[in-house]
């Protein structure tokens, strides 16, 4: 049975291995677009360029900055919405030329300002549930094969309450009704039958 610290670790290997796969396909799409639209490369190294040339301005004649500042962003504006207006001529936006995450809270690293993200959380919870075998035993264990017939009617002599090892047929009714009314009665419920 995996320790909390190799689930840790397993989890974000996953991470690691999801943000290089999204890399891969985001270097695919652009690649494909580039090649439909070449002024969007183009573009790009132009933006690219654009932003080097300013910091270079900034560094070596910093009382020209803020004009140069006012030029650059003027030239990129202009740009970008070319690129905008190239990308949406085949159905896409500038969006579908960044990074896709499944969290966009922790950009797929699990962790926001050093603090666990609830994506991460909820993978460990899984991880740990997964480990228990309880998903598997709800499989067989659930309400759709729940049969109160097989609990005896007779009151215990020693309680004088409830029937001896019955379920009260109130709670299975209020559990039936629970059920029923969370995702159409398809959700299950762990219960114990007599053996
Ligand atoms: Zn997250």
């Amino acid at each position: 049975m995996a320790t909390r610290t190799q689930i840790y670790k397993e989890i974000l290997r996953e991470y690691d291995a999801l943000r290089t796969e999204q890399a891969a396909k985001l270097r695919q799409r652009k690649e494909e677009i580039y090649r439909r639209l070449p002024r969007v490369r183009e573009i790009d190294e132009t933006l690219s360029m654009l932003g080097v040339q300013t910091a270079k301005l900034v560094l070596l004649k910093p009382g020209d900055m803020q004009d140069a500042l006012v030029e650059m962003r003027a030239k990129q504006k202009e740009l970008q919405t070319e690129r905008r207006m190239l990308l949406e001529s085949i159905g896409l936006t500038p969006a579908d030329m960044e990074l896709k995450y499944v969290c966009e809270t922790c950009k797929d690293t699990g962790y926001v300002d050093n603090v666990p993200c609830t994506c991460l959380k909820q993978k460990v919870m899984d991880k740990l549930y997964d480990q228990s075998n309880v998903r598997d035993i709800v499989k067989v264990e659930n309400f759709d094969h729940f049969d109160v017939r097989l609990y005896s009617e007779q009151v215990s002599k020693k309680k004088a309450f409830l029937p001896e090892k019955t379920p009260c047929r109130f709670c299975v009714r209020r559990w039936l009704l629970w059920k029923t009314s969370l995702m159409g009665g398809r959700t299950s419920c762990f219960t114990a039958q007599q053996a």
